[in-house]
């Protein structure tokens, strides 16, 4: 029987942390929306680029567009056994959407999970949020900064915001933002549609008794914990 799980929780609540803990437990790959979209940054064909210019207004893509990608990521071999899912669905037409493809494979969403943090938090996680593309560590300029310098460097040109400058001390290399982390604007354009698109998509699966909530400002392992028993109870 497959396993296939939704995390839910706003920007910086500590999806990506808890979603490696989840993934190597139950044997099952993340699925994550954003990240198949940011995959397709390189192409250049007009669908590609149109997906580019939605994310960096931190708007939503169309479901159809969204529900082809994940319907091609379900596909693939590594996914038969279940799939954690980030970051989709969003919206109850997705969430419509994905329980029939589930169930014309004879599988089910078992579990949801909603990771619960204060928004202020939420904002200060994703535009403090710098990584190494070689180390692939997240830090963080506001909670996690050992072992980083950074600083907000003025254009040249004058252009706001200034440009945040991060690099990882021990070995010289310079840290990376996400794109749509940069822009403050588009965080919090992201935050917003969260809080308008989440309540919906919690009343669809709180009706079929799948929604459990973790409150997500408390040391990871504990949200592991919780996490843990919630997947438990819903095997
Ligand atoms: P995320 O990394 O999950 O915050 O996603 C980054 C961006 O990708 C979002 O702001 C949307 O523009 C787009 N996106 C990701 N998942 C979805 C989805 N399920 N439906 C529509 N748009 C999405």
């Amino acid at each position: 029987m497959s396993l296939n799980i939704i995390l839910m929780g706003v920007q910086g609540a500590g999806k990506g942390e808890q979603a490696r803990f989840i993934q190597e437990k139950y044997g099952i790959p993340q699925v994550s929306t954003g990240d198949l979209f940011r995959a397709m940054k390189t192409r250049t064909d007009a669908l590609a680029q149109r997906i580019q210019s939605i994310m960096a207004e931190g708007r939503l893509i169309d479901d159809d567009t969204t529900n082809t990608v994940v319907e091609e990521r379900l596909a693939e071999p590594d996914a038969q056994n279940g799939v954690l899912l980030d970051g989709y669905p969003r919206t109850p037409a997705q969430a419509a959407w994905l329980d029939t493809h589930l169930a014309g494979k004879g599988a089910k969403i078992n579990a949801v999970l909603l990771l619960e943090i204060d928004l202020y938090t939420a904002f200060k996680r994703s535009f403090g949020r710098v990584s190494s593309d070689t180390s692939k560590r997240s830090y963080n300029i506001y909670y996690n900064a050992d072992g980083i310098d950074w600083s907000f460097e003025d254009h040249a040109e004058g252009q706001y915001p200034p440009r945040l400058k991060a690099t990882h001390v021990a070995s010289g290399e310079t840290l990376r933002r996400r794109p749509d982390d940069a822009s403050a604007h588009a965080i919090i354009k992201r935050i917003d549609t969260f809080i308008e698109t989440t309540q919906p998509l919690i009343d669809y699966y709180r009706t079929r008794g799948l929604v459990t909530r973790i409150y997500a400002d408390q040391p990871i392992e504990v949200v592991t914990m919780a996490i843990k028993h919630a997947i438990d109870a819903h095997l």
